[in-house]
């Protein structure tokens, strides 16, 4: 497992902190198990396989049938999963995860079709079949495994405070009686709150940008979540609101899918594990200006 550091610092340290990330391993572009002829598509990080086969995925059999991918992700997450109301963009980290996955298995961008699916609702997402596949901030816990698989990790954070930009609060030793504290409904983070801070008030929403409101309106008195989702806040609030503290859980992100597709399973694992530099790419283009380092975790094949 290589060593994973998240700081709250701001842009200044990022071109420092990516010089000092840049050694995954792997090559420029891979397409998978899938294997299958490959076609480059202009100035992407990435490139769309073709001729795929997936034997045994019952996934990769509906995608087929329907000539499509249905992707499961967030879009009010800046930096990791954002939707753009004016352009009509996606953007993000986990987005260009899945768009990476998408065309291992010969799909571009025109074959792919969102799903906005808040915290609350992944696992039933899946269980269903309503997405072919679910990337969106999603922790990898045992909890969670008992309805879904998890390809991954392919990125790992920890849970932090979003705060006033004048609050006194500065880490989560400060969560009393009096700070009432906003995170998603079925998240890890509210879970965490509840069970280890069971004095400190909490409201949920389905969405952390309706916490933000609250935070910046003055109804809660911090937001809390994965301190890479925050950061992405913070950005767009400077004069607002702030990170404050280390992250005091891990958050290990991993890649939904339905329990028993080991092919697809197998097949996401393997272009995390041989794609090093496409996962950077993804990430400096992303998130290099964040102020987060971070590196490529190993993939846990459990
Ligand atoms: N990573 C945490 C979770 O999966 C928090 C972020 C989220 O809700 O997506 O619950």
């Amino acid at each position: 497992m290589r060593k994973t550091r998240i700081t709250g610092a701001f842009a200044g340290v990022a071109i420092a902190a990516i010089a000092l990330t840049g050694c995954n391993s792997g090559s420029p572009t891979s397409p998978g198990a899938a294997g299958g002829g490959e076609e480059e598509s202009t100035g992407a990080l990435w490139e769309v396989a073709s001729d795929v086969s997936l034997e045994g995925s019952p996934t990769f059999d509906a995608i087929s049938e329907r000539d499509k991918v249905i992707v499961g992700v967030k879009e009010d997450q800046p930096g990791l999963g954002f939707l753009d109301a004016t352009t009509n963009e996606r953007t993000g980290f986990d987005v260009d995860i899945a768009r990476w996955i998408a065309a291992s298995l010969g799909y571009d961008e025109d074959k792919i079709e969102y799903k906005a699916i808040a915290s609350a609702n992944r696992e039933q997402a899946i269980v269903n079949g309503d997405v072919d596949y679910y990337v969106g901030t999603y922790s990898i816990n045992d909890a969670r495994k008992q309805q879904i698989d998890f390809a991954g990790p392919y990125f790992i954070t920890g849970q932090g405070l979003l705060v006033a930009a004048d609050s006194e609060i500065a880490s989560e030793e400060d969560l009393n009686a009096d700070t009432r504290v906003c995170s998603a409904t079925g998240s890890t983070p509210i879970q965490n709150i509840k069970a280890n801070y069971p004095e400190v008030p909490t409201e949920e929403f389905d969405l952390y940008s309706a916490c933000v409101d609250a935070l910046i309106n003055g109804t809660v008195d911090a937001v809390t979540t994965d301190q890479a989702i925050l950061i992405g806040y913070a950005a767009q609030y400077p004069d607002d609101i702030k990170v404050v503290g280390e992250p005091f859980s891990e958050e290990r992100y991993g890649v939904g899918l339905a329990k028993g597709d080991d092919a697809l399973r197998a097949h996401i694992n393997e272009l995390l594990t041989d794609g090093g530099d496409v996962w950077q790419g993804i990430f400096d283009k992303n998130l290099g200006e964040s102020g987060i380092t971070v590196e490529q975790p190993a993939v846990d094949a459990y």
